[in-house]
């Protein structure tokens, strides 16, 4: 099969972009062939029907075994296309190198996705279905009729009329997340591998686990991955570069009261309970996800367990302003006081410990990371769109530890849910701008 290199007649850069750009005039199919695009979906069908879900339940890295399995997977294919010094190490991450091609002093780009799987939604026994040509239309799903993806609740479904997208039957998440990152990355490295025009650094790819659970870089060794300049492929639709995430806190709030059988309780018990409903009582309405969106930060206690004797409530505190996670604190310790007023005798302990921080400022300290990744997409004929995440992501942690690491898009649509879909034409679309990505920092 043809791959995007041998649509280019020249290294020189903008005519590869030119061409690359008029494909893109083609009808749709040749486009697709031009890319590989059948080897990218047969590698992501295999994928998806890999059980990776993540266990938050225990402690293992990964905490499954269908994570082992698909990295063993992806380091067989590495290897026989080409791929060097490809490994999967004891935590099951995986890395290989694509060596540099001409440019072999360019600073080193690494690509990044994670092996696992939301625990929101069922991620076994994943049956896809794909839909060549797709009519645009609202999708029932086949596996149980009463899932039906809608334009309603998703706008980008009707603009992906006449390409080739996948689904799940409807019984279990897709795993698009970030399954079709994998995919792309290795379609990403193959066509590298097969190219002679594409002239390039060092490429290297890094795969994790257990994502999805915010264990994703705990066990990334990034001495060892040796890279100037990282890109996960784990945003939504196509053309995005994320470039800011959340900061993020976790509170956890220890009520305690005293205990005693409730027919001599008069004077003497002190209920832990009721002190945790008065205190989040006292988290303001304003201040929260489900009233929020674009730039605003918010509180959010997620969960509650414990009984009279003690009692516990997490918060999550977000913003994009790392200093107003400060603030948010401070509305936490008030609640909690005024509670201990509310309610004698009970003590309340509030303890904050730090998740992740807002990847802008990480990356301002080489702005490269997100410029050439605008200026990738230009050369494709395309713009890229500067977006922000009200989460957090691999790249957020990996920028914190040194590394700047923004985010690009893959295609995912309706993640963590039944009603997941993934377009094959924007995966082939996140693969060119990976391309364009390696060639602009290749000239840096
Ligand atoms: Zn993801």
């Amino acid at each position: 099969m043809q791959s995007v290199a041998q649509v280019t007649s020249s290294t020189d850069q903008r005519s590869l972009a030119d061409s690359v750009t008029s494909m893109h005039l083609l009808p749709n199919n040749i486009a697709l062939k031009s890319m590989n695009a059948e080897r990218l979906l047969t590698r992501f069908l295999q994928y998806v029907q890999i059980d990776t879900t993540a266990n938050d339940a225990v402690s293992d890295y990964p905490s499954s075994p269908g994570q082992l399995e698909l990295g063993q997977l992806v380091v067989q294919q590495l290897q026989e296309m080409g791929a060097s010094n490809v490994s999967q190490d004891r935590h099951g991450i995986v890395m290989a190198t694509i060596p540099a091609h001409d440019r072999p002093h360019a600073p080193v780009v690494a690509f990044n996705a994670h092996f696992d799987t939301s625990p929101e939604t069922s991620g076994k026994q994943v049956r896809p279905q794909v839909i060549r040509n797709f009519d645009g239309q609202d999708l029932s799903l086949p596996g149980d009729r009463t899932q039906v993806i809608t334009a309603a609740t998703c706008a980008e479904l009707p603009l992906a009329k006449g390409q080739t997208i996948v689904t799940s039957d409807g019984t279990t998440l897709l795993g698009g997340d970030d399954k079709a990152g994998v995919a792309i990355i290795m379609e990403l490295a193959n066509t590298l591998l097969e190219s002679r025009e594409i002239l390039h650094g060092p490429v290297r790819l890094l795969f994790t686990c257990d994502e999805e659970i915010g264990r994703g870089v705990r066990h990334v060794d990034l001495e060892r991955l040796a890279a100037d300049v990282c890109y996960t492929f784990d945003g939504g639709g196509r053309d995005t570069v994320d470039h800011e995430t959340f900061s993020a806190d976790l509170a956890t709030v220890t009520i305690r009261g005293v205990n005693i059988h409730p027919s001599i309780a008069k004077g003497k018990m002190c209920n832990a309970v009721r002190g945790l409903c008065e205190l989040v009582m006292r988290l303001p309405r304003d201040l929260a996800p489900e009233t929020t969106d674009k730039r605003q930060g918010f509180l959010h206690p997620y969960s509650i367990e414990g009984g009279v004797a003690q009692s516990q409530v997490r918060i999550l505190l977000r913003d994009f302003d790392t200093a107003k996670l400060t603030e948010h604190a401070a509305v936490i310790h008030r609640a909690a006081r005024e509670a201990e007023q509310a309610v004698a005798g009970i003590r309340i302990d509030v303890e904050i410990r730090k998740q992740y921080r807002n990847m802008a400022e990480g990356l301002a300290k080489d702005p490269r990371a997100v410029n050439l990744a605008v200026e990738a997409h230009k050369r494709l004929g395309r713009e890229a769109q500067l977006s922000i995440v009200r989460g957090g992501t691999d790249g957020s942690q990996l920028t914190e530890k040194g590394l700047p690491c923004p985010n690009l898009s893959s295609g995912q649509h309706n993640i963590h849910s039944p009603l997941e879909w993934a377009s094959l034409d924007e995966m082939v679309a996140a693969c060119e701008v990976g391309i364009a990505i390696v060639q602009r920092w290749g000239e840096a």
